[in-house]
């Protein structure tokens, strides 16, 4: 396994700017999934790491060498993309096999046969070695791409949304089994997903990008507790923080520059009416959502139009219409521009 890493990196297209001088540190060993709505840069930064893309700016280093300007196939690293990509003739044994017998690598084919064996186990496809490529189920053909992954043991592993085509069962244990795969092998993992729940269960780290910049890199709970800007807050968290502009709430302490006021549905606690406290703000219940083990309360504040969102347990539920004093017990603070105002 190998550390990973791109300073100063930038790559557009034309007169798109697809990643803007990029600088990211990526530990021997450590899982960083990169996190970031469509268009952000993403797949661009997987590619110029695997060498599908050249930067306009910057260089790429792998286990310490500068690799900028070296072919994909000698920078040893594997790309699992969204589309399961499989040769259609080969069953799923040659499937597998095919990256270990490359003429550059030299294996025999009873250690290909051994490698070929424990990939398969682990991506329980022991029973469907025989079957044609072809005669799998989009699942099945997924884990056989990851399979053709993991059979070569790179130095770094490059996976663009991995598990989004597969039903959800088969997406969670196939998320468990790559974090597993990914402690016991060791390997540098550098993951794009769009699922916050992927993120936040498989990352060491999480980067996200924002039309081309990284704009924050930490760990899932520092990423999600303490968001540098009103892009990363949003892209954490279900529901979504509430974001409301500091005139809708004048009542709320803040610092002086305070533009918008961010406040996760966990943050929040609803009251009757009648607990109305100087830093408390009227609202009104507009529906309710059940959880498997709390609710979520959409209120709307009294003539005003933001709608937000409060989680609470069934024994404070509100029905709709109720008016209600909601209490903030924890904000975050960001000015014009959207960044982070700290305390
Ligand atoms: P998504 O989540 O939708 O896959 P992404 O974050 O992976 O998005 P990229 O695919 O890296 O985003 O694209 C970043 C920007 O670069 C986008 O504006 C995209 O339109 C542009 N782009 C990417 N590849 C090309 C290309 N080959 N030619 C022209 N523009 C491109």
């Amino acid at each position: 396994m190998a550390d990973l890493k791109l300073t100063g990196v930038s790559k557009n297209f034309g007169s798109q700017a697809a990643v803007r001088d990029l600088n990211i540190d990526i530990a021997s060993g450590e899982f960083v999934v990169l996190l970031g709505p469509s268009g952000a840069g993403k797949t661009t930064t997987l590619r110029l790491v695997a060498g599908l893309e050249k930067p306009d700016a910057g260089a790429v280093w792998i286990d310490g060498r500068d690799v900028t300007t070296m072919a994909p196939a000698l920078r040893d690293v594997t790309f699992v993309f969204q589309q399961y990509s499989l040769y259609p003739h080969l069953n799923v044994y040659d499937n597998l096999a095919f990256p270990l017998r490359s003429p550059l690598r030299k294996i025999s084919e009873d250690a290909v046969r051994a490698k070929v064996l424990e990939v398969a186990r682990m991506l329980r496809m022991e029973d469907k070695l025989q079957n044609p490529a072809t005669r799998l189920s989009g699942g099945q053909m997924q884990r056989v791409a990851i399979g053709r992954a993991l059979v070569r043991n790179p130095s770094v592993y490059l996976m663009d949304e991995p598990l989004s085509s597969l039903d959800a069962r088969l997406r969670n244990d196939l998320r468990l089994e790559l974090k597993r795969i990914q402690q016991d092998t060791g390997a540098t993992m550098l993951y794009v997903t769009h699922d916050q729940v992927e993120a936040l269960t498989l990352a060491n780290r999480i980067g996200v990008l924002d039309h081309g910049r990284l704009v924050q890199l930490g760990t899932p709970q520092q990423v999600y507790q303490d968001p540098d800007t009103v892009a990363v807050a949003s892209r954490l968290g279900s529901p979504r923080i509430n974001l409301l502009a500091r005139s809708d709430v004048p009542q709320l302490p803040a610092p002086d520059g305070v533009q918008t006021i961010g406040v996760r549905a966990e943050h929040l606690k609803i009251g009757p009416a009648n607990s109305a406290t100087p830093d408390s703000v009227s609202a009104v219940v507009q529906r309710l959502e059940r959880l498997s083990d709390q609710y979520l309360v959409h209120l709307r504040l009294k003539d005003r139009a933001p709608e937000i969102i409060v989680s609470c347990s069934p024994a404070h539920v509100a029905h709709a219409g109720q008016e209600v004093q909601i209490q903030f017990t924890q904000c975050l603070w960001f000015d014009a521009s959207d960044q982070r105002v700290r305390a």
